[in-house]
């Protein structure tokens, strides 16, 4: 199978869309493009950008789509993605921003929309024991998955933490608004012939085996079609 690969994973928060994401962009040698960690970096950072989506990152609101778009066509634009692809991690949320989307890739279509599905009950446990790189984003869980290093990523060396909006009310209100503003692109995906639901139960391991059998039979339908 070539590298390179144009892929959205969608999926209620604490559905594994980042951890899956990381593996996919190694397999498929793409960038991860996640902008929940574009604004976890910037509220680091403290730059002025920072101070203003830091209010609605802690609060578990979403940023305003004016300003995501802006910041995820800016990424789009950029050698390494218009080139080899990305794996779009948390974007999109809204219609609006769907809409955008399609339009910043155009002429090109998306390879699939990997939907990540897993029930409510199951990911309260997981976010309650999810920490996370502040670097690279790699995902961990302090119940079967900790670092082997507490507290340091395996991956690069960062630090792992808590994040902040892993709190029970942020975590009630990004679910409402998962439900309310992103659900409905499943729906929209699907009549566009992009969408495609995986499993998000089981270990890492089958359910990313899972999903790149998915973007496989995909890209060999478009190669061959
Ligand atoms: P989760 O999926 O667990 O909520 P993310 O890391 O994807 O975590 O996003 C964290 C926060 O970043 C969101 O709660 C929201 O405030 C902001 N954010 C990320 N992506 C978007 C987006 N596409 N639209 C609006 N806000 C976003």
């Amino acid at each position: 199978m070539n590298p390179g690969a144009r892929i959205v994973v969608l999926g209620k928060q604490g559905a594994g869309k980042g951890t899956q994401a990381v593996r996919l962009s190694r397999h498929y040698v793409v960038p991860h493009v996640a902008t929940g960690d574009t604004f976890r970096a910037a509220v680091r950072a403290g730059s002025e950008f920072g101070r203003a989506a830091r209010r609605y990152l802690d609060a578990g609101e979403l940023v305003p789509d004016e300003i995501v778009i802006g910041v995820v066509r800016e990424r789009l634009t950029k050698d390494d993605t218009t080139h080899r692809g990305f794996i779009l991690d948390g974007f999109p949320r809204t219609v609006p921003q769907a809409e955008a989307l399609m339009d910043m890739v155009a002429p090109r279509a998306l390879d699939v929309v990997l939907n990540l599905e897993i029930a409510t009950t199951e990911v309260l446990s997981r976010l309650a024991s999810r920490r996370v790189c502040t670097d690279c984003g790699a995902n961990y869980s302090v119940a079967d998955n900790p670092p082997r290093v507490p507290g340091i990523c395996d991956v690069c060396g960062g630090d792992v933490v808590q994040r902040d909006d892993d709190t029970e009310a942020a975590i009630r209100r990004r679910l409402e608004l998962y439900e309310r503003e992103t659900a409905p692109l499943i729906e929209w995906f699907d009549k566009k012939g992009l969408l495609a639901t995986v499993s998000g139960t089981g270990s890492p391991d089958e359910v990313t085996e899972r999903l790149v059998a998915e973007v496989n039979r995909r890209k060999q339908r478009a190669l061959s079609g």
